[in-house]
């Protein structure tokens, strides 16, 4: 049950959805981010293409915080020396700034659903060998009154159109959150981790038992959610989890 609601946008959703998805194959192609004419749907015009910050190696081996220098292969960054994180490695496409924040925005916010399927491509990549046979994507679950209230499940848009264009299979009623949950930025990190302290329950453990588990989010920002998430599923017997996001926050690029 929890796996159509999760999917499948409310009936008005679905319909507007329906109806856009309709006119963008009659209308003029348009830049994901401004909306500005372009000659292929789903291509982003030059200057919102330009503003997109790709992530990209030299990055922390386990959380993807890009570095400035080269590191080596397997050096974490000081937050992750710090306190190591429970999910094994975090990879994300972009940076949360500029056009990707617009992105991001009107997908979330906009009923621009469609938008999954220019971002399923960049979080293919991002993903790189991570996306094999056996592989199971799990996505980041929204509290039911919020998904009452959104329509749909962003996350679990973008782990349906990742599973769509790889071996990895869609495990999306997995993991669900029993606890609403306020975004945590800004939160120390003892107050980020009481946030969303028992927020989430695997509700499927068989989907996810002895198996290799990617966690999907648009969006990574203090990374306590994923961290809730990885907990909960390493408990229930995942052998190892990653995380993939299509963004991240990233404190400083220099
Ligand atoms: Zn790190």
């Amino acid at each position: 049950m929890m796996d159509v609601a999760e999917l499948a946008p409310r009936a008005n959703a679905a319909v507007r959805g329906g109806l856009r998805a309709g006119l963008d194959l009659l209308l003029p192609p348009r830049c994901p981010a401004c909306r500005a004419i372009v000659d292929r749907q789903g291509r982003f015009c030059l200057a919102c293409w330009s503003g997109l910050t790709f992530i990209t190696d030299p990055r922390c081996a386990r959380c993807g915080a890009p570095f400035d220098i080269d590191r080596g292969a397997n050096a974490a960054c000081g937050a992750c020396l710090e306190v190591p994180p429970r999910y094994a490695a975090a990879r994300a496409a972009l940076a949360y700034d500029g056009p990707a924040k617009t992105v991001l925005l009107g997908f979330k916010h906009g009923d621009r659903q469609h938008l999954a399927g220019v971002m399923a491509p960049q979080l293919v990549r991002a993903a790189g060998e991570w996306l094999g046979d056996g592989v199971v994507l799990v996505p980041v679950p929204l509290h039911r009154w919020r998904l009452w209230k959104r329509g749909f499940n962003q996350a679990a848009l973008l782990a349906r159109a990742v599973a769509d264009r790889s071996a990895a299979t869609l495990a999306v009623d997995a993991l669900v959150r029993v606890r609403p949950t306020r975004s945590s930025r800004g939160m120390g990190r003892g107050a980020r981790a009481g946030n969303v302290r028992g927020a989430f329950r695997v509700a499927r453990p068989a989907a996810i038992r002895g198996r290799d588990v990617i966690v999907v989010d648009d969006v990574l920002t203090t990374g306590a959610t994923v961290e809730a998430c990885a907990r909960m599923l390493l408990r229930a017997g995942a052998v190892r989890v990653r995380v993939l996001t299509w963004a991240r926050v990233v404190r400083d690029l220099s």
